[in-house]
């Protein structure tokens, strides 16, 4: 079996369509068809994988995704109709870990599933390893940023970051290979109640960009377009 996937999806149609795929595919596979029912099946079984439609009889997607990150995280990729930002941003500021716009073709839905379950083992890996790995220090890649030390390198050479390139770069760390909006990168650099331009995120990340990834020769940061920035290894 290739893992258990939790279908939450009110169009039966496209519902059954999904199941049939993913059945087809090795997936176990349990349905919901409105978010009542999505949060009881999420939260008395366990699922490697959600795969939730945001406009849902009951309670809607984004909100039986807040109530699920809080009681009980479990991985979600988002179905969407709308094509819009806002859902995407707000779905993935309340923790999803993807999202596809409908009507998608069930090749990249398989392919965004298979992402999304290797991501999980690799969280799951590092949870085991966590004994070993040193306290307030993240990596990715070469990169590493020692919280306590307050000390950023790239394969052992020091990078020079004011305060709140450190933060953001952190920030981006502590939520590797997942993309964080531009309003969530500025909540947590510049505070809540900060009032200013918004494109000052932009402005960090091209310091940073230009600190690590052109002094260094890669490509960590990432833009997702619509959506925000990710870091990420490879
Ligand atoms: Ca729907």
């Amino acid at each position: 079996m290739n893992g258990s996937i939790l279908i939450v999806e009110d169009e039966e149609k496209l519902a059954r369509f999904i199941e049939l795929e993913l059945t087809h595919e090795g997936y176990a596979v349990r349905k919901a068809a409105d978010g009542r029912a999505a949060l009881s099946a999420a939260l008395s079984e366990d699922f490697d994988l959600i795969l939730l439609d945001i406009m849902l009889p009951e309670i809607n997607g984004l909100e039986v995704l807040r109530r699920l990150q809080n009681e009980k995280p479990t991985p979600v990729i988002l179905l969407t109709a709308r094509d819009s930002v806002m859902d995407k941003v707000a779905g993935l500021d309340a923790g999803a870990v993807d999202y596809i716009t409908k009507p998608f073709a069930i090749e990249e839905l398989l392919a965004r599933i298979r992402v999304a379950l290797k991501n999980k083992v690799r969280r799951s890996a590092q949870d085991g390893s966590a004994p070993e790995a040193e306290e307030g220090v993240l990596t990715c890649g070469l990169l590493r940023l020692d919280s306590k030390r307050r000390d950023v390198s790239y394969d052992g050479h020091r990078i020079e970051l004011t305060n709140r390139e450190f933060l953001m770069l952190k920030t981006l760390l502590e939520n590797k290979d997942i993309v964080l909006s531009r309003d969530t990168l500025l909540e947590r650099v510049c505070g809540y109640d900060y009032i200013g331009e918004t494109n000052i995120v932009d402005v960090y990340v091209r310091h940073l960009r230009s600190k690590i990834d052109e002094t260094f020769g890669v490509k960590m940061l990432q833009t997702v377009r619509g959506a925000g920035y990710v870091i990420r290894s490879e």
